[in-house]
């Protein structure tokens, strides 16, 4: 059976859409290390609403939603289709807790195309966006995730973006590519949870740093999702692009496979099998 990766993206700034660095690259070498899905399940934290909704729509509108950045951003296209058919087998897959199909508010938002313009620059996929439902608790995105595990197998990519450790108050503006070492140890604790507890991903909310990292849940959450997917799969996790940048940004990204996927096609390029 043909399995489909879920992927974690740390996005970072709306600039990265337009820029070329380690971790866009980082983007571009994940998509072709797998067959092109038939369709994507974004999961953005820039759509972090009161319920959880599926974009139903078949020509979903490219959504600007930012300020103080370059005309070039808002300029930006990303003219990918929707997929009001997936929209409705994600609404299915979730019962009994409601996913709303919203096939008129919102879009595909820079959370979602500032990572896919790297991915697949032809917008050649369909997609449809999973707004998170900010009025529930940690578990049930766990659980929403655990749920949508099922697309793994129907050639459909799910992917999360957001950031594990953001925190715009402490941002270093002036171009510091590491993280602050408050920034740097929460993203290695989540790591540590991701590859051996992915399950247990609520612990973070101990941790003393917890709330210099997540001020605000909208970009943690999405880990939420790919967490509760490695669980149910019982997948390997592993990062394909890992550190902090501006301080207060993770750009951690994760991979979740299954094992003779990664054996194939997860190893470092200069690494063969059986050597
Ligand atoms: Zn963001």
């Amino acid at each position: 059976m043909s399995f489909t990766p879920a992927l974690f993206v740390g996005h970072g700034t709306p600039m990265n859409a337009v820029e070329t660095n380690r971790y866009t690259t980082a983007w571009s070498e994940v998509a072709v290390s797998f067959p092109k899905p038939r369709a994507i399940v974004a999961i953005s934290a820039h759509w972090y609403v009161n319920q959880t909704a599926v974009t139903s729509m078949a020509r979903p509108r490219v959504i600007h939603d930012f300020l103080g950045f370059p005309q070039e951003l808002f300029a930006f296209d990303y003219p990918v289709v929707g997929s009001p058919d997936l929209a409705r087998r994600v609404a299915d897959l979730v019962q009994p807790d409601v996913v709303a199909l919203d096939d008129e508010s919102w879009g595909i938002d820079h959370g979602t195309w500032s990572v896919l313009a790297h991915m697949y620059p032809q917008a050649d996929v369909p997609v449809v966006q999973l707004a998170i439902d900010a009025t529930r608790p940690l578990d049930y995105h766990l659980e929403i995730g655990a749920k949508l595990a099922p697309l793994m197998s129907e050639d459909v990519l799910i992917l999360a973006s957001g950031n594990v450790v953001h925190n715009l108050r402490q941002i270093a503006w002036d171009g510091e590519h590491r993280g602050y070492d408050w920034a740097q140890r929460f993203d290695d604790d989540a790591h540590y949870l991701m590859t051996n507890n992915p399950a247990h991903l609520g612990e973070l909310r101990a941790s003393d740093d917890y709330d210099l990292a997540v001020p605000t849940a909208d970009h943690f959450l999405p880990l939420a999702y790919i967490a509760g997917i490695a669980a149910v799969a019982n997948a390997t996790v592993s990062t394909f692009a890992r550190g902090c940048t501006m301080g207060s940004l993770s750009m951690t990204s994760y991979h979740v496979g299954n094992a003779g996927l990664e054996a194939s096609f997860n190893l470092p390029r200069e690494v063969r099998p059986g050597v």
